[in-house]
């Protein structure tokens, strides 16, 4: 039976981010209630040109839980000061500005390529001060 469960949550493997997250989601109530897909980077793991193997994994991840658990909503939690972040900057400065390019960079491409595939799919970003 399909059980009725609220969201996927992508986010990074950073050590920093695990309380953080946890503790966003309780105070939405969403504990026990949405699936976990960590990845370096989250966004940017996902749609990074320097990721790319990574990419397929993801949607892949998505579709099964959207099967399985009936999910409408994908989180996202960047992060900043991430590694990933830094990598996907390349030998650019990686000042504040840029790093903030790179987070909306990444959030516009899952964007697109979500509602691409589920048009009525909501989805909500945020950047964790670590
Ligand atoms: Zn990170």
């Amino acid at each position: 039976m399909k059980k009725k469960y609220e969201a996927m949550v992508l986010s990074c493997i950073d050590p920093r981010c695990q309380s953080k997250v946890y503790n966003i989601l309780k105070k939405k109530k969403l504990t026990n209630k949405y699936s976990a897909f960590n990845i370096a980077g989250a966004a940017i793991g996902v749609t990074a040109n320097q990721f790319k193997n990574w990419h397929k994994v993801f949607w892949s991840n998505l579709d099964i839980s959207i099967k399985l658990h009936g999910i409408k909503k994908l989180i996202v939690f960047n992060h900043t000061d991430c590694g990933a972040a830094k990598i996907a900057n390349g030998k650019k400065e990686f000042s504040i500005k840029n790093e903030n390019k790179i987070h909306q960079i990444s959030f516009n491409k899952i964007k697109s390529k979500l509602l691409k595939k589920h048009p009525n799919f909501k989805i909500e970003f945020k950047i964790i001060k670590v």
